[in-house]
């Protein structure tokens, strides 16, 4: 049987690969394990197995098992789609924000960041091929909506997110996550390249490589670590 430990060792491979294939180095990607659906308990395998930053994309759900790994010094990062009433347990319990794409979630954010806890690191999600009915903010408007977000005392703008369409074929996918790239790279120089800006969070088990070849810095994968997921 192959155990989350085998299969993280793989990712973790599958990077190092991809890495190397671009001449970046494998310290610069960071592996974000995506738990959703699955329960406490894989958690703690992952965590044995070294792994310490996890993605959850339903706030809820994710609470609980936060709750329930409290003894673990793991890094939780909310990755999935928030409404403006559940902020607070975003606030609360996370590490991490990557879907944030208008300044009224981001200044809820920052009004309900608890004073014993640094602040929230945060990521601009970008819809950054067009589709016309998927969260994220406009590419044109991603530099306004950064200024704004870092005013914001209790947020740390770290940079942009994306999840793309599904796109078959290397070339394919490599061609929207350089958009991305692009997309950060002059947001960055545009913000007087702040350190702090760092992140560009893109990149899932079927086309990672593709993203770090386009220069993601961070890869969320689930699939590959904890395997599939039931529909719904
Ligand atoms: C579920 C999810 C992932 C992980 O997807 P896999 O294909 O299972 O690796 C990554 N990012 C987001 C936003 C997700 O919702």
């Amino acid at each position: 049987m192959t155990t989350v430990g085998d299969k993280l060792q793989q990712v973790q491979g599958r990077i190092a690969a991809a890495c190397a294939a671009s001449g970046r180095e494998a310290a610069s990607v960071t592996l974000l394990a995506v738990s959703k659906t699955f329960g406490p308990q894989a958690v703690r395998e992952a965590h044995a197995a070294g792994q310490t930053a996890f993605g959850e994309n339903y706030i809820q759900e994710a609470v609980e098992k936060i709750v329930m790994l409290a003894d673990l010094p793991l890094q939780w990062h909310c990755i999935g789609p928030v409404q403006s009433n559940k902020t607070r347990l975003v606030a609360q319990h996370f590490d991490w924000m990557h879907t944030v794409d208008r300044l009224k979630v981001a200044q809820r954010l920052s009004e309900q960041r608890p004073a014993e806890l640094r602040p929230l690191n945060v990521c601009l999600q970008v819809n950054i091929d067009g589709g016309p009915a998927k969260s994220g903010v406009a590419p044109t408007e991603v530099l306004a909506l950064a200024q704004q977000v870092r005013q914001l005392p209790r947020l740390v703008l770290r940079g942009l997110m994306t999840i793309p369409e599904p796109a078959t074929g290397f070339e394919a996918q490599r061609a929207v996550h350089l958009l991305a790239k692009a997309l950060f790279d002059d947001t960055r120089l545009a913000l007087g390249e702040p350190e702090d800006f760092d992140t560009l969070s893109m990149g899932m088990t079927a086309d990672l490589e593709a993203a770090i070849a386009a220069g993601s810095t961070l890869v969320r994968v689930g699939t590959a670590i904890f395997g599939g997921r039931q529909a719904g």
